[in-house]
């Protein structure tokens, strides 16, 4: 761990050929981490993203120390931390529920982890004010957590988790608890948090428009294993399968099978555009974003044949191709006055 009063500079974290098997008591056996290989470069904020039961937790709390590995390693840096004992890790965490002591106050519940060690009653006060300032709460210090919002109760959570200077910030779906509002308020804090304490930090969500606003890098997972590890614009616009392109997007991307002939790439016989990309049969993902409304497009309709669905700037429009509903999302003003419509890529 650092010394308690430097800034921090982050460390790297490794996941080498990380993997979890839960046994239960009949002896059946749950891969829920399938050989994790990652490096999280120091400083940066990671977030573990992919449905339920993808082994996100898992995952955070073997790094946490809270879950012994069936397999692999995992390093702090340079250091091997994988059977250190979770108050030697230098990690700071983060819950879903908070986890705050409730007859504590404010100040008390910040100070708690700095109780066991040889610190001066005044240096721990003033490390105390110096996160309560950090996370905003500064004005809450004599309250009870019931007295607290959500989001002030989280953010006391946060402060505590900090306040040892820790090398790692872990935080397990930190916002799930908060209505919307104050998610988009708390997930900015953290990002700002991160940034002004320069901690390597490990975010678990399933929501990926969460983690895509708030990540420098995105793990996706699926049954355990590594899908795809980038920046949320390359996981986004250079999926590496099928399965993080569908799983990334609201509304999700329109998906179909599609022909390769002569540098053309065709559905159905149409031509939708043109690619550099070799002669054959590919599965293709269009964004319903990344469809216009123009002059000769390949798809044309009259207004009656498609479902419109106006949401504010933007329009929906549905309709079938191929025997398969594809959504386009264009700009409203883009399909006033047009009795037909002719849809371009
Ligand atoms: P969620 O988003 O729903 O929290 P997750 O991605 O965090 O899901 P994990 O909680 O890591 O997923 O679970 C991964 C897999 O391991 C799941 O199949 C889960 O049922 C299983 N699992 C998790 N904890 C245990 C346990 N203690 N004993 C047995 N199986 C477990």
């Amino acid at each position: 761990m650092n010394d308690i009063n430097e800034k921090n500079a982050g460390l790297s974290i490794k996941l080498e050929n990380l993997t979890k098997i839960f046994t239960d008591k009949r002896g059946n056996e749950t891969l829920a981490v399938d050989a994790l290989n990652v490096v999280i470069p120091p400083g940066q904020l990671v977030s573990l993203l992919g449905p339920s039961g993808c082994g996100k937790s898992t995952t955070l709390y073997m790094i946490a120390g809270l879950l012994r590995p069936s397999d692999g390693k995992i390093y702090f840096g340079d250091n091997d931390v994988t059977r250190v004992s979770p108050d030697k890790r230098g990690i700071g965490l983060v819950f879903q529920n908070y986890a705050l002591y409730p007859h504590m106050t404010v100040r008390q519940n910040i100070l708690f982890p700095l109780e066991n060690m040889n610190i001066q009653r005044e240096e721990a006060l003033k490390l105390a004010l110096e996160m309560a300032e950090l996370v905003g709460i500064s004005d809450q210090l004599d309250k009870k957590p019931a007295e607290l919002s959500g989001g002030q109760q989280q953010r006391v959570a946060i402060a505590r988790a900090l306040v040892k200077k820790p090398d790692v910030l872990l935080l397990d779906e930190p916002l799930s608890n908060l209505d919307a509002r104050l998610r988009l308020q708390m997930r900015e804090e953290i990002k700002r948090i991160q940034r002004e304490t320069g901690i390597t930090t490990i975010f678990v969500t399933h929501d990926q428009e969460e983690a895509m606003s708030i990540s420098d890098l995105m793990i996706v997972l699926d049954f355990g294993k590594e899908q795809q590890m980038d920046s949320p614009q390359q996981i986004y616009y250079n999926p590496k399968n099928m399965f993080v392109a569908k799983f990334l997007g609201s509304p999700p991307i329109n998906t179909s099978t599609a022909e390769v002939i002569n540098k053309e790439i065709k559905i159905n016989g149409l031509v939708l555009d043109k690619t550099n990309a070799k002669d054959g049969k590919y599965n293709i993902g269009i964004r319903p974003e990344d469809f216009r409304i123009v002059q000769n497009g390949v798809f044309n309709f009259k207004h009656d044949e498609v479902e419109i669905e106006v949401i504010g700037r933007d329009t929906m429009i549905r309709f079938n191709f191929g025997g398969s509903q594809v959504r386009a999302i264009v700009d409203s003003d883009s399909i006033l006055d047009k009795d037909e419509l002719s849809i371009g890529v």
